[in-house]
C-alpha cells in the first residue's frame, strides 16, 4: 500500500488523504488513539546515545491529559477511552499510541509485558509504537511481527528532519540514514511506518523544507506528520535562543498564513498515497516560550490544532491543488 503512488481522496472533500480516513478505510470505522506514557526512557537522555535530550524536547508538553505515568498502562487507557467519549463522537475501536519517551526502549520481556497490557483492554485493537530511528533492532522488529499477525501493530519514527547538519544541532543522536535503514528494515517485516517531521528547525531554510519532500516521498512510509517547531519552556532549545542570538535569527518564523502556504508547497509535492496525519502541534501555552508566537485568527484568538488541515484545504483549493500534484514533476 506504501508505495502504490495511487491516491483516492476521500469524499469529505479533503484536498489531501487523510490518516483518520486511511485507517477508517482500514478498519470500516472511526479508531481511536489513545496516548500512553508505559515509564520509558530515551537514549539520547540517559547517556546511552546522549545526554540532555534533543534541544527542543519536552515531553510532558506533548502529552494528553489523560496520560499519566503514576497511573497504569489500563488505567490510562480506559481514561483515555472515557476523555475521547466524553468530548469527541464514539469511536468503538482504539489502538493504544505508545507515544512518550522511545518505546522500544527496554528488555523484550518488558516490552512483551507492556505491549500485552495495552492489548487485554477490551476495545483496543492494535498499538502504534513511537520510537526513534536508532532503537529498533531484529529481535524488537520480531517481537513486534509476531504481535502483528492478530493485531494491528504500526511504527511511528521520529525523523524531524532529512539533513544530517540539523539533525546535529538539535543534538539528535542519529542521521537521517539512520531513519532511512530503520523504516525499511521495519517495512520488510510488513508493518506500516509512520514519520514525524518538525517544520523550522534551527538552520533550515523554507527551500529546504520544501525540497526534502523528495527524500520523503522516497521512503516507504505509509502516513506522515508535520509540526512547526515550538520553542518550549526550560528547553535547551530556550536557552539557545536566549543566549545564542544565532539561533534566533537561523529560525524560520511562521504567522498562520506564512505557515498554511509552506504547508501546501509540502502538501501539493508529498507522495499521493501518503496519509497525512497532523499538519501542525499545539502545546498548551503554559509551556510556550514566546506565546505571541502562537498560531492565532485576525481577532487574535488562538487557533487549534483542528483548524489547521481546514485551512489547508482552503489554501489548496484556492490555488485549484491537492496533494500530490506536483508529486514527481520538477519546478513549474
Ligand atoms: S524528542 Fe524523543 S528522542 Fe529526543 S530527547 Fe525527547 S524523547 Fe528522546
Amino acid at each position: 500500500m506504501a508505495n502504490s503512488k495511487e491516491q483516492i481522496l476521500p469524499d469529505n472533500g479533503s484536498r489531501f488523504l487523510t490518516y483518520a480516513d486511511h485507517m477508517r478505510r482500514l478498519f470500516g470505522g472511526r479508531v481511536q488513539k489513545l496516548s500512553v506514557d508505559a515509564g520509558f526512557t530515551c537514549p539520547n537522555r540517559d547517556g546511552r546515545v546522549g545526554t540532555g535530550g534533543c534541544t527542543f524536547c519536552l515531553n510532558e508538553a506533548f502529552n494528553p491529559s489523560y496520560c499519566r505515568r503514576v497511573a497504569t498502562i489500563k488505567e490510562q487507557i480506559e481514561e483515555g477511552m472515557a476523555f475521547h467519549r466524553n468530548r469527541y463522537r464514539k469511536a468503538s475501536k482504539y489502538l493504544a499510541y505508545f507515544q512518550t519517551f522511545s518505546n522500544t526502549y527496554a528488555s523484550l520481556s518488558e516490552l512483551q509485558r507492556k505491549y500485552a497490557e495495552a492489548l487485554s483492554c477490551p476495545g483496543v485493537v492494535g498499538l502504534v509504537i513511537g520510537t526513534r530511528p536508532d532503537c529498533v533492532d531484529d529481535d524488537v522488529l520480531a517481537l513486534l511481527t509476531e504481535i502483528s499477525t492478530k493485531h494491528f501493530v504500526a511504527v511511528e519514527y521520529g525523523i524531524e528532519s532529512c539533513y544530517d547538519a540539523t539533525l546535529h544541532r538539535i543534538n539528535r543522536g542519529h542521521t537521517f540514514n539512520d531513519a532511512i535503514r530503520a523504516v525499511q528494515l521495519t517495512v520488510d517485516r510488513g508493518l506500516p511506518v509512520g514519520g514525524h517531521f518538525i517544520l523550522g528547525l534551527p538552520g533550515e531554510s523554507r527551500e529546504m523544507l520544501v525540497s526534502q519532500v523528495d527524500a520523503i516521498n522516497a521512503m516507504p512510509l505509509t502516513s506522515i506528520k508535520f509540526h512547526q517547531l515550538q520553542v518550549l519552556k526550560g528547553t535547551t532549545l530556550h536557552r539557545q535562543c536566549l543566549s545564542e542570538p544565532q539561533f534566533e535569527t537561523s529560525m524560520l518564523h511562521f504567522d498562520i498564513d506564512s505557515y498554511v502556504a509552506l504547508v501546501c508547497d509540502i502538501v501539493e509535492r508529498l507522495r499521493p498515497d501518503l496519509a497525512i496525519e497532523r499538519l501542525a502541534g499545539e502545546v498548551p501555552p503554559r509551556y510556550q516560550a514566546f506565546q505571541e508566537r502562537s498560531f492565532r485568527r485576525p481577532d487574535g484568538s488562538l487557533l487549534r490544532n483542528e483548524d489547521i488541515p481546514r485551512l489547508v484545504n482552503i489554501e489548496l483549493s484556492r490555488r485549484g491543488s491537492r496533494q500530490g500534484r506536483l508529486y514527481g514533476k520538477t519546478e513549474e
